[in-house]
């Protein structure tokens, strides 16, 4: 997905994860439209841009989609940060300068890793109709990987694990000892939860900080409900969490190390200083091979202007 990161979202300026103490901070999710698609975006936002090393988060849809027309996010590019993409309804097709062409399903995950420079676009699948509802997730890559090769993971199946009155699916990272296929550059974990209504627990890691997405029904925190449209912060400090989820409630737990290394967001982008941003950027505007080519009949997307070009 295209994530225009804006500057209502968090200021460009460096920023540092700093987790808190046992908490349970909700935040209202920010409003926008990708490609054709309404999104939830609850990260990044002022305050809390980073959990462990998760630094966006889009719930998108449901949406109806015909078999020409899907999501519609044409080529553009990233760097810096891996997409990891998962489903719950619906059908979406990638395309991506390495060749890559990949339609992905529920119970599947798409994993891309930018490294210095890679480009995508999200489409029709040619034969998909119905609706398409999901989650994009970005991950900071750290300073070892982040100038590397561009990669592209797709998971045909995932493991689950059986947790007290639900099913824990592991995108990223394990549970219980039971650990995804899926790439991560730092310690960090991406759970799809089935919550079949009652108190579900989930183990934790103290050491982590950890954040919950819920994308249908609802699930109570303490003395707090969280339902689509909201992201529950939880700090670090926890040795297990439980949620008093409604029946059929769907939430995706992200959690991780603190990521300590200061970052900056900017459109598609995650570096670490502006000049590293102005260079991506005009990368991108000189059609330069950095990024790649996708084959794709949808338009290039342009980036905008930079607002510090801007005299913002
Ligand atoms: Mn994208």
């Amino acid at each position: 997905m295209s994530g225009p990161v804006r500057m209502t979202d968090a200021p460009a300026v460096a920023d540092r994860g700093h987790a808190a103490p046992p908490c349970v901070e909700v935040s209202d999710s920010h409003e926008a439209t990708v490609g054709r698609f309404p999104v939830r975006r609850a990260l990044p936002r002022r305050g809390r841009r980073t959990v462990g090393a998760w630094c966006f988060a889009d719930h998108m849809g449901p949406s109806a989609v015909t078999e020409e027309s899907g999501l519609d996010i044409g080529p553009h590019p990233h760097m810096g940060l891996q997409t990891v993409t998962w489903l719950v309804d619906g059908q979406v097709l990638h395309r991506d300068s390495l060749g890559s062409e990949q339609v992905i399903a529920p119970g599947q995950l798409n994993l891309m890793t930018a490294g210095n420079g890679v480009s995508h676009s999200e489409e029709a699948t040619g034969h998909y109709r119905g609706t398409v509802e999901g989650i994009q997730l970005w991950v900071a890559q750290p300073d070892t990987t982040r100038w590397g090769e561009p990669a592209f993971e797709h998971h045909a199946d995932l493991p689950r694990v059986d947790v007290r009155r639900g099913t824990a699916t592991v995108l990223v990272g394990e549970l219980d000892s039971v650990v995804s296929p899926a790439r991560r550059d730092t310690p960090l974990v991406g759970l799809d939860l089935h919550l079949y209504g009652g108190v579900a627990t989930l183990g934790l890691e103290r050491d982590w900080e950890y954040a919950v997405v819920v994308l249908r029904g609802a699930a109570r925190l303490g003395a707090h409900r969280v339902e689509p449209g909201r992201l529950a912060y939880l700090g670090e400090g926890r040795d297990a969490l439980d949620l008093d989820a409604e029946p059929g409630t769907r939430a995706v737990l992200l959690g991780g190390e603190p990521f300590d290394e200061e970052i900056v967001m900017w459109w598609n982008f995650v570096a670490r200083t502006r000049d590293e941003l102005d260079a991506a950027y005009a990368a991108w505007r000189a059609q330069d091979a950095r990024f790649g080519r996708v084959t794709s009949p949808l338009a290039r997307i342009p980036a905008p202007a930079p607002y510090w070009t801007t005299g913002r």
